[in-house]
């Protein structure tokens, strides 16, 4: 790992200087809940923690992390869970925090205008009060930060229709990492003005410059929603009915599954008895639209199309209270699978839709080789799998020696199967070392030239995404 130079306390007082005393964390029980994310068994203490107040002093921070070659760690929310927020190196953790204002939502432009740490359910809402929709939907909306969606590109069960953060990405405000300031972007659809920097920096995970406003795409709500629920006997018949259900020129919001040891998961975690237990697969599709009769003809044409395919049976909630009940495994998945075992490793791979049967065949292989219970569920649709390898009883030494080999079996696997490593959740600090098996070896050399270029020193963020 690089040497970078210690924090001494010049610098902690220029440091102050710029964002006030109050908001200088240098304390190590104030600074703890900065030195880890949601990846498991990960922390770093940073030097200090730095709250700027607005762009100048994210600005000013940069330029003197850049002259004195301090590593800085931008952080949003905290809730990433591929460590991209750990101050690997100490140094400055950059925490956004103080940047939470909606600045617009404006309809006329079908527009929203953002600080970064405005929580993503928040922005939702705002948008929805005008009856406006910003359909990106990480299972984690109502605690992450739109800065950190930004910087991970994050998606969620809504991908299926309506796409990732990238896709209603339109305007920018970044700091780079030598404390310039740019614009990129701003309330136009199109812009082919220069290279795309805007979408290079999208899915950066905050190696590339800090994100200080956002112009999001807003598209009109669709005031009505169904949701169904439709249990397999096999997983292939899941995913050929799915198929056949877009084929059939129906693209639903979502398209979801649990397979069954998940649905008994959460059947435990909620103690309540889970419909069509029995089911290898269950399906939950969301359709949503303006108007009531086509809502009604789509799901009875998903019905003939899945009975075709084998489905056991086919659940339709329309009221509120059912599309709840409907979703009510799904949402408390990631709280089951935790009850079940604290300590698990969440893998997101996403393979081809059709080659989701060969993946599911390639976990119970990688399952019974290494003794370690995987239980996965996740966006159908897309073919993104979120796969939980379960430690349970399994000894301390023999999880940490099993586990790399067991991460390798499956990355290498999903790649043979045309995937890749990570559809949502970044590459981070934990999985930088399986990156070369998702990049070949000229694109690495290009990702990490353009790093070079624009971060000579490698302060922002170091010891992210590459090894
Ligand atoms: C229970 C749970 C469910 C989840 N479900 C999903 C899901 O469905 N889909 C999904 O995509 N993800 C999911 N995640 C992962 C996580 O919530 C997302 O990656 C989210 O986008 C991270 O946002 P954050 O604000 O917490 O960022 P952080 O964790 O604070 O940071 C993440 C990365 O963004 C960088 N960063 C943050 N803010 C900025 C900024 N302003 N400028 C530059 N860089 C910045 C950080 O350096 C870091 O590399 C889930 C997490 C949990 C715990």
């Amino acid at each position: 790992m690089k040497e970078y130079p210690v924090l001494d306390p010049k610098i902690t007082g220029k440091l102050k200087a710029i964002v006030g005393e109050k908001y200088l964390i240098t304390t190590d029980d104030d600074k703890e809940p900065y030195s880890h994310d949601e990846t498991l068994n990960h922390k770093f203490m940073p030097a200090v923690v730095a709250k700027p107040g607005n762009t100048y002093e994210v600005s000013a921070i940069m330029k003197l992390a850049s002259s004195e070659k301090i590593p800085v760690t931008p952080r949003g929310a905290g809730t990433g869970l591929s460590g991209g927020a750990l101050p690997v190196c100490g140094g400055i953790v950059l925490s956004l925090e103080r940047l939470n204002q909606i600045l617009e939502i404006d309809g006329e432009n079908l527009m929203a205008v953002t600080q970064p740490a405005v929580i993503t359910q928040t922005l939702q809402l705002a948008a929805e009060e005008k009856g406006l929709f910003y359909p990106p939907d990480p299972a984690s909306l109502d605690s992450c930060s739109i800065g950190g969606n930004i910087a991970e590109n994050a998606g969620g069960p809504r991908a299926f229709k309506y796409g990732v953060t990238r896709h209603y990405l339109c305007g920018m405000e970044a700091v780079w990492p030598n404390g310039e300031v740019s614009r990129l972007g701003g309330k136009t659809i199109k812009n082919v003005s220069g290279y795309d920097l805007m979408h290079l920096i999208c899915g950066s995970e905050g190696t590339l410059a800090v994100v200080t406003e956002i112009t999001l795409r807003l598209v009109p709500k669709p005031p009505l929603a169904v949701d169904l629920m439709i249990p397999f006997s096999s997983i292939e018949d899941a995913v050929r009915a799915c198929t056949a259900v877009i084929r059939g020129r129906i693209i639903p919001a979502t398209m979801e599954f649990m397979e069954q040891k998940a649905v008994l998961a959460a059947e435990k975690f909620l103690e309540k008895r889970a419909p069509f237990r029995e089911a290898e697969a269950h399906l939950l599709v969301q359709l949503d639209g303006d108007d009531r009769k086509t809502l009604t003809a789509d799901y009875e044409k998903i019905g003939r199309i899945v009975s075709d395919f084998g489905a056991l049976d086919l659940l339709v909630a329309e009221d509120r209270p059912s599309r709840d009940r409907i979703w009510e495994m799904r949402r408390c998945m990631a709280d089951a699978l935790t009850q079940m075992s604290p300590v698990r490793e969440r893998e997101d791979v996403v393979v081809p839709r059709a080659a989701i049967p060969a993946l599911f065949r390639k976990l119970k292989g990688l399952s019974e080789k290494h003794g370690a219970e995987i239980i996965s569920y996740g966006h159908i649709g897309d073919g993104n799998v979120h796969v939980n390898i379960m430690k349970q009883g399994m000894a301390p030494e023999a999880w940490e020696k099993m586990l790399p080999t067991l991460l390798d079996g499956l990355f290498r696997g999903v790649m043979a199967l045309g995937g890749t490593i990570s559809g949502e959740h970044g590459i981070g600090y934990v999985k930088k070392k399986y990156l070369p098996l998702a990049i070949d070896a000229p694109a690495l050399v290009m990702m990490k030239a353009v790093k070079k270029a624009w971060d000579p020193d490698g302060i922002l963020n170091p010891e992210k995404i590459f090894l």
